[in-house]
């Protein structure tokens, strides 16, 4: 799935694609985190994603559908909002959304209710939309947006698939956090020695281009050598791979550094994946 207009959150985004590549994607995700966490770019991007009728990743951004989603005006996208003057998404509004449900889809194959605010419902309206995500009809998905989930009914939450976003550390590009999350979860790997959760951490990594696993490997590098001298304030993971023997942690920056180098020539990204988890993974295996 092509997610990369959602800033940072880069375990969620691989967690999604995956998803959407094997079993695909659910008929109900609860969307949450602060405000300014990029909670309606990642609903429109599901949507978008679910009625998407471009060729390859999708949504592809450039279709009708996906224009059409992105402006808001997609008839089987569909927003639930607070309506002016109330404080609240009322039952009646709930009500409604469930007789439309029936309507079949207009133009594609999916109709997307997305509910922003959906904390604002109150008890009845929550039991109105629970009956729905039980036994809606299966073309129909629906997309819960709140910024206290905690005030969703238990019964709601667990019929949702959770996607908490954190917002972007505001300095750094959308590229650059995302390298450097993936960077922090590859110590991480390592400290733990665990070559298996290793390979499947690398399997999304064959769809990125090599420009972004470029800037994995350095980030990485300098992440390890930051473990090599490790200070206090460093992150958490840094200092877990600061058990690490010396000599593993010089094999690993060597072995990176060298992927850099490929990735700057031309070879692929997954023959590129494929060569990170070989030399790590080898590293790990031997103990020294
Ligand atoms: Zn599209």
């Amino acid at each position: 799935m092509k997610l990369d207009q959602l800033a940072g959150n880069a375990a969620l985004k691989r967690q999604l694609s995956a998803q959407a590549d094997g079993r695909g994607l659910s008929h109900a995700y609860l969307i949450s985190g602060p405000a300014g966490a990029g909670k309606a770019t990642l609903a429109k991007l599901l949507a978008a994603a679910m009625v998407c009728t471009g060729q390859g990743e999708k949504p592809c951004g450039l279709c009708t559908a996906c224009r059409k989603v992105r402006s808001g005006i997609h008839p089987d996208v569909i927003h639930v909002d607070i309506p002016e003057g109330k404080r609240e998404i009322l039952v009646e509004q709930v009500r409604q959304m469930r007789s439309d449900a029936w309507i079949r889809p207009n133009e594609g194959a999916r109709k997307v209710y997305i509910i922003h605010s959906a904390q604002t419902m109150n008890p009845s309206a929550q039991n109105a939309i629970l009956k729905l995500l039980e036994e809606g009809p299966a073309y129909a998905a629906f997309l819960l947006l709140s910024d206290n989930p905690g005030a969703l009914l238990p019964t709601i939450r667990s019929r949702c698939e959770g996607a908490a976003l954190v917002p972007a550390e505001g300095t750094s590009s959308p590229e650059d956090s995302l390298a450097r999350t993936a960077a922090l979860e590859l110590l991480d790997l390592l400290a733990k020695r665990d070559e298996l959760a290793l390979y499947a951490w690398a399997v999304p990594l064959e769809k990125w281009n090599r420009g972004e696993l470029s800037q994995l490997f350095q980030i990485a590098v300098e992440l390890l050598r930051q473990a090599l001298a490790p200070t206090p304030a460093a992150p958490a993971q840094v200092l877990a791979a600061a058990a690490l023997p010396k000599k593993k942690l010089l094999e690993a920056v060597s072995a990176l550094e060298k992927l850099r180098s490929d990735a700057e020539f031309n070879v692929g990204a997954g023959h590129l994946a494929g060569a990170m988890t070989a030399r790590l993974g080898g590293l790990l295996d031997h103990p020294s």
